[in-house]
């Protein structure tokens, strides 16, 4: 027998979804256990302003709503643990997580992991990670103060991150492979009227130049025809999607090709009494209102299911 004291559920990953199932489930007395990851909060702590959550007219920062979705969960009681979960075992009733080698137990596991970044893995691309080239405006912008930057993607993160980039570079190119923007209308004008940002369509990254300093430029190719130029910048900032953080799920839990949590009825996955919510599952929104309100849901059919199954 076991003395790892079970829980009636574990939420695995933070971010909107998370701290939303979080203050769900502990409003519902579940006293829930949290185990947030090393870099908690998810991909909105990388986010300089969020305009679209309803409830905040002047627009909140990521950092800040991800504080107050925290403590509005803590207040109730949800129990945090800044650590990453290496893998979790579901073939029997209770279902186990292992944190820093450590095992927890819980009848009912959501899963709220999220999403993260993905490189473009161009020639040169490894050798200037986290220096010249990042994922993140808001993290390494500042770094790029009065320098020539580029911007590769064509979405709202792209977007966003070549506008929050005006405010340290001294011009800012956006990459993009077609001449259509999946980005929102809005956010495409502001970049467009920017008087900063120049944007090129039908350009793709090819390899990355470099010299003693540091990122130099890069070769860009036209996908149409094979033309190849180069481009000047001492910044890189690829902003092209991401991939679902499921690895340590180890199959155990039903995927799709790419990675993405399949639900199987309602927010409840493949396997009885482990839900999930958020970017982990979602490839259509991927909002983070949508997010906050599938951990709701998620939290709801965690407490039904406990009920029905458990108690
Ligand atoms: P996204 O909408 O999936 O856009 C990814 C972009 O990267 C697309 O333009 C895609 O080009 C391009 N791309 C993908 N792979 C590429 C490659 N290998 N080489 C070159 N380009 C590549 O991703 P996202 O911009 O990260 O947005 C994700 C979600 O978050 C969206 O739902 C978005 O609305 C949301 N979001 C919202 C806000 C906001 O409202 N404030 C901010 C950020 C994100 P193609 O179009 O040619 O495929």
């Amino acid at each position: 027998m076991s003395d790892v004291s079970i829980h009636n559920v574990i939420i695995i990953g933070s971010g909107p979804a998370g701290y939303t199932a979080g203050l769900y489930t502990a409003r519902a007395m579940l006293e829930p256990l949290m185990f947030a990851g090393y870099m908690s909060g998810g991909q909105l702590m990388l986010t300089s302003d969020i305009e679209n959550f309803p409830g905040y007219p002047e627009g909140i920062g990521g950092p800040e709503m991800m504080m107050q979705l925290r403590e509005q969960a803590e207040r109730f009681g949800l129990k945090v643990q800044d650590k990453n979960v290496e893998r979790i075992d579901t073939s029997s009733q209770p279902y186990s997580v292992w944190v820093e080698g450590e095992e927890h137990k819980a009848h009912a596991l959501i899963i709220c992991t999220g999403a993260e970044a993905i490189w473009l893995g161009a020639e040169g691309e490894d050798e200037q990670k986290g220096r010249g080239i990042s994922t993140c405006a808001t993290c390494d912008g500042a770094f790029f103060r009065d320098e020539e930057i580029i911007v590769i993607g064509g979405g709202d993160s792209a977007m966003e991150e070549a506008t929050f980039l005006t405010r340290f570079a001294s011009k800012v190119t956006l990459i993009h492979r077609r001449d259509v923007f999946r980005a929102s209308k809005v956010m495409v004008e502001r970049a467009e009227n920017h008087p900063k940002i120049e944007i090129r369509t039908f350009r793709q990254v090819k390899k990355w130049l470099s010299n003693e300093k540091g990122l130099s430029g890069a070769i860009l190719e036209d996908p149409r025809d094979g033309n190849t130029e180069e481009i000047s910048c001492t910044g890189a900032f690829i902003a092209i999607g991401h991939k679902p953080i499921t690895s340590f799920l180890d199959g155990q839990i039903e995927t799709d090709d790419s990675g993405y949590i399949i639900p199987k009825e309602h927010t409840m996955t493949s396997v009885a009494g482990v839900f999930a919510a958020g970017d982990v599952v979602d490839t259509r929104y991927r909002q983070a209102i949508t997010a906050a309100g599938m951990g709701c849901q998620a939290a709801i059919d965690c407490e039904r299911w406990l009920e029905e199954n458990i108690h």
